[in-house]
């Protein structure tokens, strides 16, 4: 069974004239433990591909299958319960409470998918400890660097054991050596929890070394390449990839 299964998804904006087709006809399949790449210019419709999948938004048509479960006809209290089982989230921007301790935003999806407090808290630690953090528990975002604030959005993405975590350009706001190191936390995740990855990315470098590279162009898939990891990349093999996505 595939973690993700798209059939002949649509989103369009507005009617009439105006319309945009942001998704156009996208068929796609993701095994279960796989890490994945969107790659496309601004505007091709990454992000409604993601949020479609996400459940954060309805497609106009189209069916999106997660852990084979079809989701079009959930209502919104259901896919909300699903969403939060189910799936983890990173974001660019972090968004991470101020407020509250690294920890505690680490929490936050768990008090929303009512599991155990007293188990939650022991998980949340030891993911804190996974992703590096184990001594930052107790600081606020504020105190934390860029790189670690997104290395608490990993531990939050995984707090109750998702399926799968999407992430929009989640190495954006990160300088390129704190990106590579991001990365390479979200791979040892991948393979050491059995999380499928789905990231959005204008950063080629990060697309390099996820296993599939999906590109997608007004909405449609343009290409489909996996990735041999185990023989070495050429020198050059980034450039070749993609000279200029942005
Ligand atoms: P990307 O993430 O690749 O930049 P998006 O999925 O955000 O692309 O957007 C795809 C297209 O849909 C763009 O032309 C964008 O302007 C349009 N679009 C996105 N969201 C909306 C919206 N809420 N209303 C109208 N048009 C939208
Ligand atoms: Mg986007």
């Amino acid at each position: 069974m595939p973690a993700i299964e798209l059939t002949d998804l649509r989103k369009y904006y507005g009617k009439g004239e105006t319309t945009v087709k942001a998704v156009d006809g996208l068929n796609l399949r993701v095994e279960k433990g796989e890490f994945i790449s969107i790659v496309g210019r601004s505007g091709s419709g990454k992000t409604t591909l993601l949020d479609s999948v996400g459940l954060l938004m309805r497609p106009t048509t189209g069916t999106v299958l997660i852990d084979g479960q079809d989701t079009t006809n959930m209502k919104d209290g259901e896919r909300a319960q699903y969403r939060a089982h189910k799936l983890g989230f990173i974001f660019q921007d972090f968004n991470l409470l101020d407020t509250l301790s690294a920890v505690e935003n680490v929490l936050l999806p768990a008090r929303y998918s009512g599991a155990n407090k007293k188990e939650a808290r022991v998980r949340a630690m030891q993911l804190l400890e996974e992703v590096g953090l184990a001594d930052r528990a107790g600081h606020r975002p504020t105190q934390l660097s860029g790189g670690e604030k997104q290395r608490v959005c990993i531990a939050r993405a995984l707090i109750n054991g998702p399926s799968i975590v999407l992430g929009d350009e989640p190495t954006g706001n990160l300088d390129t050596e704190t990106a590579q190191k991001l990365v390479a936390v979200m791979r040892r995740m991948n393979s050491e929890h059995g999380v499928t990855f789905v990231i959005v990315t204008h950063d080629m470098e990060l697309a390099a070394r996820t296993d599939r590279i999906i590109r997608i162009k007004d909405g449609h898939i343009v290409s489909d390449d996996r990735q041999d990891h185990a023989s070495p990349a050429p020198a050059d093999g980034v450039a070749v990839l993609e000279p200029a996505l942005a």
